[in-house]
């Protein structure tokens, strides 16, 4: 038995997913004619409230094509330091929009509108023009984190104020709408763009959203065709994301559930020095110093169980769809036995 608590994208089609991946029926998308696809698109944008949606293969696209439309070169995206658009899209911020990055140093990955307030250039021709704000939300490298909505709606207020545009990563959103009790439509009213991943722990093999509205989707449509994303009878990979979004967004809570039990079971260990709050579906822990961190992975390995190192003393553990009671109950016995 494997237990891959590497990330939330390692899950497999379920066999109820393989079977609606099977029996839909597709077209040629980059001619709109793709059912599936208009599906899927059609269900994400009525659930959040947006005018429109666009299906692309990875999160990574739809958060560049979002930059892309929201500004122009010499303009300047703020966020997070710790931010998934600054951290791991490969510079894509400066390659795909020509646009610099005013990072922020938030409170694990999240960040406040008197902080953005202190991002935002002065009108002057010395500088570059501050054009949007990204919030993550869940924040990944903030171990799961979520925004209050007062936060969220402060720092909406303060872009209308300074005529900034807000983008979403929520390539985790559905994690944050469990763990809060928020809502989609919330959401679909206060930001200007929205990216959201079905491959994460809604399960599905492949596949992200971009919600917006109608003349932005146009817009990042033309992007997406720009970028070698415009893929054709892509329907039965759209038929997974229906049915992650109609089966596999209220049983986020277990794989919540099962990230505090790690939590727990880690805080015993006396090498472990913190773990941050877990609130949703990801732990992360740190070290005691001299802690050989190397050799604990490598042991925990040899067990069959999986996991990444994020720094020298820090590392983390995801709990998604893939991981049952079972695992849950070999993980807690494994750490018992290990020091
Ligand atoms: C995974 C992830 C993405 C998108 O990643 P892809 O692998 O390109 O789909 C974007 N933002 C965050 C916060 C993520 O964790």
């Amino acid at each position: 038995m494997l237990i891959d608590l590497r990330s939330d994208t390692v899950t497999r089609p379920t066999h109820e997913m393989r079977e609606a991946m099977h029996s839909t029926t597709v077209g040629d998308d980059v001619f709109g004619e793709d059912p599936a696809i208009n599906t899927l698109e059609n269900l994400a944008a009525n659930m959040f409230g947006m005018e429109n949606a666009l299906f692309c293969p990875s999160g990574t696209m739809t958060n560049q094509i979002a930059i892309k439309c929201h500004t122009q070169p010499g303009d300047e995206v703020i966020c997070d330091e710790l931010s998934h658009v600054y951290q791991y899209e490969g510079g894509g911020i400066a390659f795909n929009s020509g646009a610099s990055v005013k990072l922020l140093q938030g409170d694990r990955g999240r960040i406040t509108a008197s902080l953005v307030n202190t991002g935002i250039q002065p009108d002057d021709v010395h500088r570059p023009v501050s054009r949007l704000v990204v919030l993550e939300n869940t924040a990944n490298r903030g171990g799961g984190s979520c925004y209050e909505w007062t936060d969220i709606q402060e720092i909406e207020l303060l872009c209308r104020q300074k005529g900034l545009s807000l983008h979403l990563d929520g390539a985790r959103l559905f994690n944050a709408l469990v763990a809060k009790g928020q809502t989609p439509e919330d959401y679909g009213k206060t930001f200007d763009s929205i990216s959201i991943c079905l491959s994460k722990g809604l399960g599905a093999p492949v596949g992200s959203l971009l919600l917006g509205k109608k003349d932005f989707i146009k817009r990042a449509r033309r992007f997406r065709k720009v970028l070698g994303g415009g893929m054709r009878q892509a329907g039965s990979l759209a038929a997974a994301g229906t049915y992650a979004l109609q089966h596999h967004v209220s049983r986020l809570k277990k794989d919540h559930e099962n990230a505090r039990a790690i939590e727990k079971a880690l805080l015993e260990k006396p090498f472990v020095k913190e773990v941050l709050p877990v609130e949703t579906n990801i732990v992360i822990a740190e070290t005691v110093e001299g802690f050989d961190l190397t050799g604990f992975i490598e042991k925990m390995k040899a067990s069959g169980i999986l996991f990444f190192a994020i720094s020298s003393n820090r590392f983390r553990m995801v709990t998604h769809l893939d991981i049952d009671d079972n695992m849950m109950n070999k993980l807690s016995e494994v750490l018992k036995n290990i020091d």
